[in-house]
């Protein structure tokens, strides 16, 4: 997609490539190139993330009130294409991105004042306590109990899939506070201190080899946990309203395109560096044709993110449209990586020896083959995160379409 940017829009460009220059140190740049996944080493992250916060680059979907840096559509998406372009890591969404907009919807003042000073600073890690096992999709079936006594909430029960819980300070968890009526009531929103007594965390390992230590998943057991009634967000029993505004950020939080775009430069690169016999892919007839599909597909997508983006940056909520986008987004990073696999065929193989920053072990292949497979196994992961591909349809079939 070719955009015409304004002299101010060049100029905020070049302070973005200029600013990573600068912050984007080898050491980040080494860790996220063989990352499998979007997260580094707590400490790793926290440093990436730091550097943003310094600048007020973190937190860029925040509102200027609340010190986020007030972009137009055109900026963030230029910042997202920059980001992308040099392959920084990203950041954890889970407090900036997924936490931040229910509390200052529906929290209070105590609460915003505690809560998103540190996550506009990146001190703290958040998570999401959501999914539990047999309650994914079906959300509202959740059965971790927060049993009021006193000035606390008593809670037990499990959270599972929970997304770098070993390395969170926070737990944003829904909880069951009242039961009979339909299920989707009777549910409340709970901020949980990490270190709080009765808190255990498991590594759950995934196919991309990820090992326990360098995991991404986890399954957080509470066994008498006491959460002060203060840390409730909202009235009790009501926050299922909350729970799926957060989801429409969860879904609509950040653009694909950017890093679609870069990944598919990558895989242009990779099939022409491939060749069949003495030709390289790039000049097979069927190879071509895949390539200006996606090439036509990222751009629609392109142009449909940055409409949404100006809607919500005119003060609408991302509503049903935030599916449209994780469905589309998700649906064809993982086109693009499995066309990855394929270009790079065996030399996508080696995945059980991959590198770790570090390490003396020469890789072998066309560049970035070593990870290929790893990111291709990771994910799988992002058509079921945040509601699977299925839930997302369904959504878009009643709300969208009124089916
Ligand atoms: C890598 C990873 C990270 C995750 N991180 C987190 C996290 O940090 N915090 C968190 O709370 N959760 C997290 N999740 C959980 C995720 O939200 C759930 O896995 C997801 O909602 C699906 O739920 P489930 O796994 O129980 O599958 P199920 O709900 O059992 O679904 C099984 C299958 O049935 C289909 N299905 C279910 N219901 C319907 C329907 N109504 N219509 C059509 N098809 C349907 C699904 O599409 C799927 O194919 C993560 C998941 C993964 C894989």
């Amino acid at each position: 997609m070719h955009m015409n940017f304004t002299e101010a829009d060049i100029a905020f460009q070049t302070e973005v490539r200029d600013w990573l220059k600068e912050n984007l140190t080898p050491e980040i740049v080494a860790e996220a190139k063989v990352a499998r996944n979007a997260f580094m080493s707590r400490e790793r992250l926290l440093d990436w993330q730091k550097r943003l916060a310094r600048k007020g680059w973190l937190c860029t979907n925040w509102p200027k009130e609340y010190g986020g840096p007030g972009w137009t559509p055109t900026q963030k998406y230029i910042f997202e294409m920059e980001m992308a372009r040099v392959g920084a890591p990203g950041t954890s969404p889970f407090g900036p991105r997924m936490c931040a907009p229910v509390i200052m919807k529906y929290g209070n003042q105590a609460q915003k004042d505690k809560h998103l000073p540190p996550m506009l600073n990146s001190d703290l890690i958040w998570c999401q306590g959501y999914s539990e096992p047999g309650s994914g999709s079906d959300l509202a079936s959740l059965k971790t109990r927060a049993v009021r006594e006193g000035d606390f909430y008593i809670v037990n029960g499990t959270k599972i899939w929970t997304t770098t819980a070993h390395i969170a300070d926070w737990i944003f968890c829904l909880v069951r506070t009242s039961s009979g009526g339909k299920p989707q009531d009777g549910i409340s929103f709970l901020l949980i201190d990490m270190t709080t007594p009765g808190i255990k965390v498991e590594p759950i390992i995934t196919s991309d080899g990820n090992r326990a230590g360098t995991h991404e998943v986890n399954q957080v057991f509470f066994t008498d946990v006491k959460v002060p009634v203060e840390n409730r967000v909202g009235e009790e029993n009501v926050a299922w309203t909350y729970a799926k505004y957060l989801l429409e950020f969860e879904r609509g939080g950040s653009a694909y395109s950017p890093r679609l775009r870069s990944s598919f430069e990558r895989l242009k690169r990779l099939v022409d560096a491939t060749a069949d016999g003495d030709k390289t892919l790039m000049r097979d007839n069927a190879w071509k044709e895949k390539l200006a599909r996606t090439d036509i597909e990222i751009a629609s997508l392109e142009m449909f993110e940055l409409e949404f983006y100006s809607r919500l940056a005119s003060g609408q909520n991302p509503g049903p449209w935030s599916s449209m986008i994780k469905l589309r987004g998700t649906e064809m990073m993982q086109q693009v990586q499995e066309y990855a696999v394929e270009a790079a065929a065996h030399y996508a193989m080696p995945f059980p020896v991959q590198r770790v920053p570090g390490a003396n072990d020469e890789p072998i292949g066309p560049e970035g083959s070593d990870v290929l497979a790893p990111r291709y196994f990771n994910g799988r992961k992002m058509t079921i995160y945040g509601g699977s591909s299925e839930v997302q349809r369904g959504i878009m079939a009643k709300a969208i379409l009124g089916l």
